[in-house]
C-alpha cells in the first residue's frame, strides 16, 4: 500500500446520509488507489455521549473499514503543543486579544479580504501586550507571509484561496482545527484528504500550514454537500435523514447504502460492490438533493 486516506468525523451527533457518503467517497478514493484508510475522531469540541461509538458502528454497518485503531484527537495534545513550539520558535505565532465581534467588524472594512483576520494584534509591542493580556485569554495566531496559497484538488483543479492570519490555539488553550488537521494528516501518513466542499476554503491555509511544518500537503478531493429538499445543507429538520432513524422506519443497512450509491448512479447494495464499479468521473459535481423514500 502506499499512503492512505482519511475519514475524521466529529463526534458531536449520528452521521446523516451526507455523512455517510462523505465518508464512502474517502474510503472509495483510498480503496480504489491502493492507499489505506484511517479513521480520526476530532474530539476537541462539541462531543455528543456516545457519538464516537455509534458513528463507527454506522459506518461498519455500511462497510466502510478502517486499517489500524482509530485515533482521538483529544489524546493528542502533546502533538499540537510540540508543532506550536517549532512555529513559536520560528517567530511565527504571536498572541490575538480580539473578541469575534472585533474581528467582524474589522474584517468588513474595505481592505480586508473575505472573512480573513485584519492583523489587529500582529504588531503590538511588549508593553501593548502586557496590558491586553490582562482583559482576556489569548488566542495564539499564525504569523502568516502569504495572503493567498493554492492547492490542487482532483475534482476543482488548482483552487487559490485566501491564507490569514488564522487562530492555531484558541483563547481557551484547545488546539484550532486548522493547526490539528495539519498536524494529524502529517503524522498519520494521509496523503488523500477527501472530505466535503464546505472545507475547500480552508485548503489553503491547511497547505500553506503543512509546508511551514515541513510536511508534505496531501491531494485534495472536495466532494459536494448532501441538500435537503429546501436546498439548504441535509440536516435533523429534514426527518429520518441518518442510518438509525432509517433503520427504525423498517429500512436495512442495505437499503441506504443503495439510496447513497444512487447518487453516483450505480446500483450497488454494498461498499465492496460499489468499489468494483467505481471511478472517480462517477462524483457528480452538483450537491446531492437526497430525496428520501415515503
Ligand atoms: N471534523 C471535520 C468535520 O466533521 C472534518 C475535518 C476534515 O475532514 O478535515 O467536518
Ligand atoms: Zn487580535
Amino acid at each position: 500500500m502506499t499512503g492512505s486516506g482519511r475519514f475524521a468525523p466529529s463526534p458531536s451527533g449520528d452521521l446523516h446520509l451526507g455523512n455517510l457518503r462523505t465518508a464512502l467517497l474517502a474510503w472509495l478514493f483510498a480503496r480504489s488507489t491502493q492507499r489505506s484508510f484511517a479513521l480520526r475522531i476530532e474530539d476537541l469540541d462539541r462531543v455528543a455521549d456516545g457519538a464516537e461509538a455509534r458513528q463507527i458502528a454506522d459506518l461498519r454497518s455500511v462497510g466502510i473499514d478502517f486499517d489500524g485503531t482509530p485515533v482521538r484527537q483529544s489524546e493528542r495534545r502533546e502533538l499540537y503543543d510540540a508543532a506550536l513550539d517549532r512555529l513559536v520558535d520560528a517567530d511565527l505565532v504571536y498572541e490575538c486579544y480580539c473578541t469575534r465581534r472585533e474581528i467582524l467588524d474589522a474584517a468588513s472594512a474595505p481592505h480586508a479580504p473575505d472573512g480573513a483576520y485584519p492583523g489587529t494584534c500582529r504588531n503590538f509591542t511588549d508593553k501593548e501586550r502586557a496590558i491586553r493580556r490582562t482583559a482576556r485569554p489569548a488566542a495564539l495566531r499564525l504569523r502568516a507571509d502569504e495572503s493567498s496559497w493554492t492547492v490542487s484538488d482532483l475534482l476543482h483543479g488548482e483552487f487559490t484561496g485566501v491564507v490569514d492570519d488564522f487562530v492555531l490555539r484558541r483563547g481557551d488553550g484547545i488546539p484550532a482545527y486548522n493547526l490539528a488537521v495539519v498536524v494529524d494528516d502529517g503524522d498519520q501518513g494521509i496523503d488523500q484528504v477527501v472530505r466535503a466542499d464546505d472545507l475547500l476554503t480552508s485548503a489553503p491555509r491547511q497547505a500553506y500550514l503543512a509546508g511551514l511544518l515541513g510536511i508534505e500537503p496531501p491531494q485534495y478531493v472536495h466532494v459536494p454537500l448532501a441538500v435537503g429538499p429546501t436546498g439548504k445543507r441535509l440536516a435533523k429538520r429534514d426527518g429520518a435523514v441518518t442510518l438509525r432513524d432509517r433503520i427504525e422506519l423498517g429500512e436495512m443497512p442495505s437499503d441506504v447504502f443503495r439510496l447513497i450509491a444512487g447518487s453516483f448512479g450505480v446500483d450497488a447494495t454494498s461498499a465492496r460492490q460499489l468499489l468494483g464499479r467505481w471511478d472517480s468521473t462517477l462524483v457528480p459535481s452538483a450537491p446531492w438533493a437526497v430525496r428520501l423514500p415515503p
